[in-house]
């Protein structure tokens, strides 16, 4: 991959919480009471969303909510080929270069759930500059500084990973593959320092470089976004395929799919892909009612001020037809059917009444979680919901103009035939319209953004073997069917 001075990826951006001894160290007896009730067992991964993302020399908003904002200085991994299940000992060969990073973040008290408004508004990751990757450069070992306006005010080292990046890399790839131009921070530091509106800020990596950036006030010119124009590519309803040794894209025909060169073929026929490219996921969590009620035995907080919206990565979709791993031994894993929002043009700060105007259309979300895994740290984690093939997402992407209402659309899940899970998109706590004003009041969403809207309640176990059809009237039929770690060669 090649590198430049600055970060030009359409991977995607990760950052590590509690990597740092301090850091874990710093929630003192916490980690033992409630919700955590024991300390992290796997990394516990974020994911710095695309709108976070700016360059060296950028002025970052400060929200006029938050008249400070904390400095998350860390060392990020970027990938340089494809890293799955990963070794220790030749874990650092699939790191091409190394980025000087700030995770900034809206000051907050605890890491349980947090909210997307505190790590994820426009701006909040500033990266930069890249350097390669060489035998003089050991990540373990670096020392990382932060001064506010030319004073350091925070020193910390690498070398205090709970995690050394080897150990991190092989970790993490037992379960979610990374992909060449992904970024992996390894973790920040406790006692992250605080800055606000007029200030500088300068991180330096030992041997990797400075990133400098200011900050400034929310000025109040970005009221709203200028009206919604369709840059969404797709117009009609289209699915993406593999045929033939390439990509195509294929529209519905009486006995099967329609490519644009006139072939008809077979369902079965063609490798069904996730039916776009996808940029940002978003996805929520107990926006069903009757969902929130199947759960209550286990929820530890179930106040809710606001939408509980979580972020997964375009990586871990797959499209219709496809398979599912279940890992051998876990005793809880199960699907989730849900209405998936495509939108369409950008969207910042619009109001509810604007909202449906920036909905490019829909399709079929299969959401799978395995709950063993589920740990309160951070929650959900990503070794739950960001697994390799755990999110299926097609056949059709349908525009908006083919669905006259998505506020009441019936949704079913069946197992082997047999229908295990029933709801309807009039049960959703957060509609479509409260999402947006809510998602896009905190950070600019682009064309190609999803919103998994949640799922109603019937969620049961699934074993390896089985087919899973997840089905939304007027959207579409999802069939995805689980395998076991046999087929992986483990
Ligand atoms: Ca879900």
């Amino acid at each position: 991959m090649p590198l430049s001075n600055s970060l030009h990826t359409r991977g995607t951006v990760y950052g590590t919480l509690l990597n740092h001894r301090d850091a874990l160290a710093a929630l003192g007896d916490q980690v033992h009471a409630a919700p955590y009730k024991a300390p992290p067992k796997a990394p516990v991964l974020y994911i710095k969303p695309h709108n976070t993302w700016v360059s060296p020399g950028a002025a970052v908003v400060v929200p006029a909510d938050a008249p400070e904002l904390e400095m998350g200085a860390t060392l990020g991994l970027v990938i340089g080929r494809t890293a799955c299940r990963a070794n220790v000992a030749d874990a650092l060969s699939f790191v091409a270069g190394y980025v000087v990073m700030n995770d900034i973040s809206v000051p907050h008290a605890a890491v349980y759930r947090p909210s997307m408004r505190f790590k994820c508004r426009d701006g909040f990751c500033p990266m930069g500059p890249v350097v390669p990757a060489s035998a003089t450069i050991n990540p373990d070992a670096l020392t990382i500084t932060v001064a506010i306006d030319g004073t350091v005010v925070h020193r910390s080292s690498t070398a205090g990973l709970i995690r050394p990046v080897a150990q991190l890399l092989a970790d993490v790839t037992e379960f979610m593959t990374l992909h060449p131009g992904d970024v992996l921070a390894v973790g920040v530091a406790a006692g992250a320092p605080r800055a606000r509106a007029g200030q500088q800020v300068t991180i330096a990596i030992e041997g990797i470089g400075e990133l400098e950036h200011t900050l400034v006030a929310k000025t109040d010119v970005t009221t709203a976004t200028t009206p919604a124009q369709p840059v969404f590519s797709l117009r009609g309803k289209t699915a993406r395929v593999a045929y033939s040794g390439a990509i195509h894209t294929a529209t519905p025909h009486a006995t099967g799919v329609q490519l644009a060169d006139g072939r008809v073929l077979a369902e079965a026929d063609v490798e069904w892909l996730p039916p776009f490219e996808a940029g940002t996921v978003i996805a929520l969590g107990l926006n069903y009612a009757d969902h929130v009620k199947e759960l209550s035995k286990e929820l530890t907080v179930t106040t809710q001020d606001e939408p509980l919206a979580f972020l997964k990565s375009a990586s871990a979709l797959i499209g219709h037809r496809a398979s599912t791993r279940r890992p051998n031994g876990v005793a809880f894993m199960h699907y989730e059917c849900e209405l998936a929002v495509v939108i369409g043009s950008t969207a910042k700060n619009v109001k509810r009444e604007d909202a449906m105007a920036h909905v490019a259309g829909y399709t079929v979300a299969n959401d799978y979680s395995i709950r063993d895994y589920l740990e309160n740290y951070y929650r959900p984690n990503l070794r739950v919901k960001n697994r390799d093939g755990c999110t299926v997402l097609g056949p059709w992407f349908v525009p908006a103009s083919e669905v006259p209402d998505p506020h009441n659309l019936t949704l079913r899940t069946l197992v082997n035939g047999v229908e295990t899970q029933h709801g309807n998109t009039t049960g959703l706590i957060s509609d479509i319209p409260a999402l947006i004003e809510y998602l896009s009041g905190f950070m600019t969403l682009q064309p190609g953004d999803v919103i998994l809207t949640g799922t109603p309640d019937g969620v049961v176990n699934v074993n390896a073997g089985d087919e899973v059809v997840t089905e939304i009237d007027g959207i579409g039929r999802l069939i995805n069917t689980l395998v076991g770690d046999e087929i992986f060669n483990v």
